[in-house]
């Protein structure tokens, strides 16, 4: 692996109280791997980099670089470079002369760092643009003279710290397609800092899902969409429904949960017991709104329509259950849309039990 955090701890003091910015990380991050850390802020994402950069020491713990153990190596003796979200570029400078600073000053060859600088350009597509200085680019330019800034070095890993966030919606989503191919074409492990969902699922090979110093999830983007581990991810990641209800019986390796208007919410997992409380999600998309009582097999829930918004391709609906909560459904619009349910009426839901 090219990335290994082993039982990663950070302390800090502030006002004599112990704060953990972040509790005991585990993870390995392949060679070559778009890898983001996704979370909310404030859940230890930027400490937990900085780590790995070697602008923290862990409190515990061990930090890996392609096998040796650089828990307490300093930043410039490790194979990586950080990209920060403020750029931090040289406004005094051109393009060219801030992308060349760091070999300047290790003394490279002038031959090569023409040449390195010149290709550098190249994969951040700024080539034609070497003499202007930073004032006189837009944001995303700004974005990519940072980037070429660390690849010119040529780390083994690029570390990038919400890189994106200064930009607005439509750059930001241009330059995510960019990263994208800039990292397909460099072939270097790439760990991104986003406290975005769309950006994160967009990218990466895979995600951890942090939260409150831990990672609650680990996983590619289609697993941590589709089958989030815990109640907090699956409310982070895209809309999603919480049912909460209690275990009435277990019934053929499905725990059956009680509900207080009839409907029945079938649960694969045979381990609970009669009376256990539990909570499922389930994605908006997932569920299938019908004025007739679904077949056996589904779980089924009845509830009334509160709200219809037509988006076009589908319609997204609000639908309470008996028990005050809130369903959001996402039902595609057929050609023909005339059996589609309306505010006021009684519905059912209903979704493939392996969906909950
Ligand atoms: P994120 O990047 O996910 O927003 P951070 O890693 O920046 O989160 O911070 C995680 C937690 O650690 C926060 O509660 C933050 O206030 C705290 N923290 C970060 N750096 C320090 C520091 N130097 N001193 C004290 N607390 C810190
Ligand atoms: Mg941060």
């Amino acid at each position: 692996p090219a990335i290994e955090l082993d039982g990663v701890v950070k302390e800090y003091l502030a006002n004599g109280e112990v704060v953990q910015a972040v509790k005991g990380v585990t993870l390995s991050i392949a060679e070559g791997e778009f890898f983001s850390l996704l979370g909310p802020s404030g859940c230890g994402k930027t400490t937990t980099m900085r780590m790995i950069a070697g602008f923290e020491d862990p409190s515990r713990g061990v930090v890996r670089l392609h096998g040796r153990d650089v828990t307490n190596v300093p930043p410039n003796r490790r194979d990586v470079n950080m990209v920060f979200q403020s750029y931090a570029l040289f406004p005094h400078m051109n393009v060219w002369e801030n992308v060349a600073f760091g070999l300047r000053r290790r003394k490279t060859p002038e031959a090569e760092i023409k040449r390195r600088v010149g290709e550098t350009l190249e994969i951040v597509d700024l080539v034609g643009r070497e003499k202007r200085r930073p004032r006189e680019m837009s944001g995303g330019q700004q974005q990519r003279v940072a980037l070429a800034r660390a690849l010119v070095n040529r780390p083994r890993a690029l570390l990038l710290d919400e890189p994106l966030g200064a930009l607005d919606l439509k750059l930001r989503q241009a330059m995510q397609i960019e990263l994208k191919r800039i990292q397909r074409e460099v072939g270097i492990t790439f760990v991104y800092v986003t406290h975005d969902q769309s950006e994160a699922l967009t990218m990466s090979d895979r995600i951890a899902v942090m939260h409150d110093g831990l990672v609650e999830q680990l996983a590619s983007p289609r697993e941590i969409y589709e089958r989030p581990a815990t109640a907090f991810v699956a409310g982070f990641i895209g809309t999603s429904n919480l049912i909460r209800g209690t275990v009435d019986r277990v019934e053929s390796g499905n725990a059956v949960l009680a509900l207080d208007e009839g409907g029945r919410v079938l649960v694969a997992e045979a381990s609970h017991r009669a009376g256990d409380p539990i909570t499922i999600t389930v994605r908006p998309e997932k569920i299938t709104i019908s004025t007739e009582e679904p077949a056996g097999g589904l779980s089924a829930v009845r509830g009334t329509v509160s709200e219809v918004v037509y988006l076009g391709l589908y319609n997204s609906y609000a639908v309470r259950l008996a028990d005050g909560a809130e369903v959001t459904v996402f039902q595609q619009n057929a050609l023909d849309s005339s059996s589609t349910a309306e505010r006021g009426d009684a519905v059912w839901l209903s979704w493939q039990p392996h969906h909950s």
